[in-house]
């Protein structure tokens, strides 16, 4: 049984409550099973993307892919790959792992968890030590012409302008540290949406968040402007080029970004995402439902692909200002997506398949299946799955489909 045959069955109705209303939310082994099922769909559309070159010494030839996710979760570093169990996680050992917290759900979901316990880490050392934290969000305008990695470049350009201002520079003084999370969405009526949303911390109580905001906007609107970029100070009565408010704790920060947020059973709804959404901001993981629904010739395919490219090398988390505080606490100062996507943590193994066996279950899309099967009833399960869904005899499925 593929990943989306098998997340048909379980049953959906969790909620949960976020921004002010509840939102359906799929139950977890559900969520869990989207993440392969995402990675697959995003390594059928990137599968155009392959090259081969010719080795000029050996004249042997390599099939390399322009996007590193294209191999993510498929390819054993040894002759078999483990299912291991650790606390509640279960998951594969012996996999070369991406390491793109953009565009790989695996990858995002390890590694971003790994972001919020630091995070939340820092907010606590800061307001146990007296201090106090503001959520601040810089936005800039766009329209639905604009090119993502034009408009990214700008918006970092701009940024990094403003941290340098001297205006800026005054109000960077009273801080103890910064950090900074870059944010893409997409609306099909204004295109796409880069933003930033920086943490900022100080020793003791922090200004008054509407007049920080009121003395921002001036200098943000003018490293914009620097940039070709322009800004809003409000729109409909809410602040939009710069947003600053009080931050308790790290739980509404780390919700900004929560990329798993709006996942949701679209199955369903074959008139795709792109359509319904409207003027509404969609993120990239709707796009790229959106593209796997639609097919690699649909306008989202074109969009999931700009998207990787115009992300490509660049941090989700900048620590850059936030060094010297991170520092007193005794806490990392750098963080590197791809080390932790590869980590492989102490865990008791459950099981372990050949990498023959391994190649037939990713080929018919079917490793978060096997991964509930080892969670559910361990080594005698992931034999029985493989028996009846992957056996050499079934029939080889086709490519994944939503
Ligand atoms: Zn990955």
């Amino acid at each position: 049984m593929r990943d989306v045959d098998y997340v048909r069955t379980l049953p959906v109705g969790v909620r949960h409550v976020a921004d002010n209303c509840a939102i359906p939310a799929l139950d977890p082994a559900a969520l869990r099973i989207r993440r392969h099922i995402l990675l697959s769909g995003c390594q059928s559309l990137t599968y155009p993307y392959w090259r081969e070159t010719v080795d000029k010494e050996t004249g042997e030839i390599r099939r390399k892919s322009e996007f590193r996710v294209s191999v993510c979760c498929r390819q054993p570093i040894d002759e078999s790959v483990k299912i291991y169990r650790h606390d509640t996680a279960v998951g594969y050992s012996g996999l070369m792992r991406c390491g793109n917290v953009w565009a790989c759900p695996i990858c995002c979901a390890k590694v971003m968890r790994r972001r919020a316990d630091q995070i939340s880490a820092l907010f606590e050392a800061v307001h146990a030590s007296g201090g106090s934290a503001v959520m601040a969000t810089f936005t800039a305008a766009h329209t639905v012409h604009d090119d993502l990695a034009t408009l990214l470049d700008a918006f970092k350009s701009a940024k990094r302008a403003f941290t340098q201002s001297r205006s800026q520079r005054d109000i960077a003084a009273l801080r103890s540290g910064a950090l900074s999370a870059t944010e893409i969405t997409y609306s099909p009526s204004n295109g796409w949406h880069p933003h930033q949303h920086d943490a900022w911390f100080f020793r003791g109580p922090s200004p008054d968040a509407d007049r920080l905001a009121d003395a921002l906007f001036a200098p943000w609107r003018a490293s914009a402007e620097k940039f070709g970029l322009t800004t809003l100070a409000s729109y409909r009565g809410h602040r939009v080029g710069v947003d600053v408010r009080p931050a308790w704790d790290a739980s509404e920060y780390l919700a900004k970004f929560d990329r798993e947020r709006e996942w949701s059973l679209s199955a369903e709804m074959t008139a795709g995402r792109l359509k319904l959404s409207q003027g509404k901001s969609m993120t990239p993981w709707a796009l790229l439902e959106d593209a796997i629904l639609r097919g690699k010739d649909s306008p989202a395919a074109k969009l999931w692909i700009d998207y990787l490219r115009a992300t490509k090398g660049k941090a989700v988390v900048s620590l850059k200002a936030a060094s010297a505080l991170l520092k007193s606490f005794g806490m990392p100062t750098t963080l590197d997506d791809f080390a932790d996507a590869n980590d492989v943590g102490e865990g008791e193994v459950v099981g372990c398949i050949s990498d023959i066996s391994f190649d037939r279950v990713a080929r018919a899309s079917g490793l978060g299946r096997l991964l509930e099967a080892a969670r559910s009833g361990g080594l005698a399960e992931i034999d029985r799955v493989l028996q009846s869904d992957f056996s050499a005899s079934s029939n080889p499925q086709k490519e994944l489909q939503l």
